[in-house]
């Protein structure tokens, strides 16, 4: 089975890597590669390069992810997370391979305070949501098999993430407000990288099985809690932080003006998923733990 990756230094990207390696011969590619043409902003040379390679399998983890400077760069962000998407997808489908897609909380409104499954309505609040769920309508369009795979809040090591901004702040300021009414799940890049090979090693030997799924970590928390979390059992590790311990006030997200508005509740319900590929999905304070001890010591 040969897979093209796409997307290869991303938080996700980079996961993916190690966890789509046993699965077949595996060629990453990122915006920096030079042998084939993996820019998303130019769609007709991803094509190109789809072409060359004839993948059995795409996975893309390339992604317009800043949310707020979207908001500002609307059509590079409907470029790289709508068209190309949506030029993967027909070349999928020309191919007969799989396409494998990320996507993401911000496709819905964030209303009321119950998770959410795969056939909620979606209603995304900002330019970032709008792209993806344009990308999600281009890949179902196209009629190729796929697997949708929304996330939430992911972390890593490796990148720019929630977490990792939490740590370097408490590392430098003695008080820290944090907003306490977004809620949803932490989830790894390594668990979601470990999910999305079993889940496509099963679509491949059972077709039927495609389609979205949400995949976060198990459990929820507001952003406060999250952080709170963060600062506690990276102490424990040993991080030297400067922030004191009753020193991380909830603050209301109305207190932290955005150029993007976010959803309140990104709560996602993964059970479709653990119940069709018999996976756990573990609590979001393991993956956590495990980037505690993965980031370099401030
Ligand atoms: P990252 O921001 O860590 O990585 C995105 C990758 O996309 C980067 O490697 C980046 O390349 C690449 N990329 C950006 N623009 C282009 C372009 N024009 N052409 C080619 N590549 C490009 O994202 P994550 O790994 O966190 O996200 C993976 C997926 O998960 C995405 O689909 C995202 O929407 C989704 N998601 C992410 C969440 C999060 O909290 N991060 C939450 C929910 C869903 P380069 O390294 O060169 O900049």
């Amino acid at each position: 089975m040969k897979i093209l990756l796409l997307g290869k230094n991303g938080q996700v990207g980079w996961e993916l890597q190690r966890a789509l390696a046993p699965l077949g011969e595996l060629i990453a590619l990122g915006r920096d590669s030079t042998t084939f043409e993996a820019d998303f902003s130019h769609p007709d040379a991803m094509t190109a390069t789809v072409r060359r390679l004839r993948p059995d399998v795409i996975v893309n983890a390339a992604a317009y992810t800043d949310v707020d400077r979207a908001e500002s760069e609307p059509a590079l962000a409907h470029a790289v997370n709508a068209i190309a998407p949506g030029a993967l997808a027909h070349e999928a489908a020309m191919l007969d391979a799989t396409l494998v897609h990320f996507s993401t909380d911000h496709v819905f409104d964030g209303s009321g305070s119950a998770p959410r499954d795969e056939s909620a309505l979606t209603a995304p609040l900002n330019v970032y949501g709008v792209t993806k769920l344009e990308g999600e309508q281009a890949i179902r369009a196209s009629g190729c098999r796929h697997l949708i795979l929304r996330t939430s809040w992911v972390h890593a090591a490796r990148g720019s993430n929630f977490a990792k901004t939490v740590l370097r702040l408490a590392a430098e300021r003695e008080h820290l407000e944090i907003v306490d009414d977004q809620i949803g799940a932490p989830t790894g890049a390594d668990l979601l990288a470990d999910v999305t090979a079993h889940v496509l090693r099963s679509v491949r030997q059972q077709p039927s099985l495609a389609g979205t799924y949400h995949a976060t970590a198990g459990g929820e928390t507001s952003r406060h809690g999250y952080a709170c979390f963060v600062i506690e059992r990276a102490r424990a590790q040993g991080h030297s932080l400067k922030v004191a311990a009753d020193a991380i006030r909830p603050v209301p997200t109305s207190a932290f003006p955005t150029r993007a508005r976010r959803p309140l509740n990104s709560r996602l319900d993964s059970g479709r998923l653990q119940a069709r590929f018999g996976l756990r999905l573990p609590p979001w304070q393991e993956g956590v733990e495990r980037l505690l001890i993965e980031v370099p010591r401030h």
